[in-house]
């Protein structure tokens, strides 16, 4: 449902947006200039958001606004009135946002608005609260930017739901409730999840001062005093989860290979010790394999840098689906690859490798000019372990130029 209806009576203005959404969002766009055009489109489509006017030629007292809700869309209206309670009025209808449009900087801000709510549905949150009546309200506002929702009246449940979910970002918890408070909740919930992987934001009334910064010492990532408008409910919201979002893309971007994907060589040593010990301590069948393609610079040398590149792309690509899932598969530099196969006998990973082996010598990638380039790799497979997880990764690496003396494109394990 990757469609946005833009319902605005001014021309110039509507196709400005609608230009916009549609290159920078990649969203399907249909404009309708009246309600009548409006409820046309609607028959016809169901729609992400609907960016409304108030005012229409044949709506022009905001009616356009009270019949898109009534139909169950998600709205944000776009109006020229800055009227401070007119405003206020607006919003407290179901709609997402109210938009001022006087220039520019409002268009960029629904593009990043609409940017927001569409990774917002990815996103779990957890509601905890004992009254029922706010429960469904926070539910509802927080459905209305797209979040999945999942409600619980007490710390006790909430902790289950963790384990039951855990992909929640965020948890939402009440301060005064029965058994457990929000403070113990937190208290709780930080024994296992930290501040980068689920935020935590509080509510509290404007009475329980000391209680806002409790939440914060136990570790909150941030606090809502009651009562809330929903403007500052939804920013806060939203800025707990960009952050998270923001974290786990730096995150992502430090230990991982920007070329394939793959994990890199500092995640791999700095992860990979306590794996290696707890294996070898408790006896577990694992191996460690060095992959390097045969001949590559020649690759490099005949077809260009680019296309060494997409054999480097399309190796790492056959390794994952020669692996399985909890496999750890990293890229070490230039074309230089380490497996780490978990929970294996010494003979089913001399075969994976073995398979592994015969994919890369079967595929094919086609060179800018259309002519075909095959290859090959060579691996060296440690199977008998050495005390430490970098002298094993030696041993692979001591395998792996036996493998390339002997004549390349084949598999040497100790
Ligand atoms: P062998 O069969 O003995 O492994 O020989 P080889 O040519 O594959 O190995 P060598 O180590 O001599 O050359 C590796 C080349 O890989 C040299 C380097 O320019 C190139 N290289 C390193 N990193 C990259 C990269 O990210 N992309 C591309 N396209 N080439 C790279
Ligand atoms: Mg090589
Ligand atoms: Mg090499």
């Amino acid at each position: 449902m990757n469609r946005i209806l833009v319902v605005e009576d001014s021309k110039t203005l509507a196709k400005l947006i609608a230009k916009k959404i549609s290159s920078e969002l990649s969203f399907d766009v249909d404009v309708a200039y009246t309600l009548s055009e409006a409820k046309l489109f609607l028959h016809k489509y169901k729609y992400f958001i609907v960016l409304s006017d108030l005012n229409l030629p044949d709506a022009p007292n905001g009616e356009v606004i009270d019949y898109l809700l009534e139909k169950k869309n998600h709205v944000i209206v776009l109006s020229s009135n800055v009227d401070k309670d007119f405003r206020e009025k607006m919003l407290k209808k179901n709609i997402i946002d109210y938009v001022t449009k006087s220039g520019i900087d409002d268009i960029n801000y629904i593009l990043q608005t609409v940017r927001r709510l569409y990774k917002n549905q990815k996103h779990k949150i957890l509601v905890v609260d004992d009254s029922m009546v706010f429960r469904k309200q926070m539910q509802g506002m927080l459905e209305n930017l797209f979040f999945k929702v999942i409600s619980v009246a007490h710390g006790e449940e909430a902790l289950g739901m963790l384990k039951t979910y855990p992909d929640i970002s965020l948890v939402l918890t009440d301060y005064n409730m029965p058994v457990m408070d929000g403070l113990e909740l937190t208290r709780e919930i930080r024994k296992t999840h930290n501040k980068n992987d689920l935020s935590i934001i509080a509510l509290s009334s404007n009475t329980d001062d000391q209680a806002t910064a409790l939440f914060l010492k136990y570790g909150a990532n941030d606090y809502i005093k009651k009562p809330f408008s929903k403007e500052e409910f939804s920013c806060r919201i939203n800025n707990a989860i960009e952050a998270l979002e923001n974290i786990h893309f730096i995150t992502n971007h430090a230990n991982r290979d920007f070329l394939t994907g793959l994990y890199n060589r500092r995640y791999f040593f700095s992860n990979m010790e306590s794996y290696f010990s707890d294996a070898v301590e408790n006896n577990e069948s694992f191996a460690i394999a060095m992959v390097d393609i045969d001949n590559f610079k020649k690759i490099n040398d005949t077809y260009g840098h680019d296309t060494g590149d997409k054999v480097i792309v399309a190796i790492s690509e056959i390794i994952r689906t020669n692996t399985n899932k909890d496999d750890i598969v990293a890229r070490f530099e230039g074309e230089e690859f380490c497996i780490i196969l978990k929970n294996i006998s010494s003979q089913n990973a001399f075969t994976a490798m073995e398979r592994l082996r015969n994919s890369v010598k079967k595929h094919l990638i086609l060179s800018d000019e259309g002519e075909e380039i095959r290859f090959t790799i060579s691996i060296g497979l440690s199977i008998n372990h050495e005390d430490t997880l970098e002298n094993d990764v030696s041993a692979a690496d001591l395998l792996l130029y036996n493998a390339k003396q002997g004549g390349k494109n084949q598999v040497i394990s100790n």
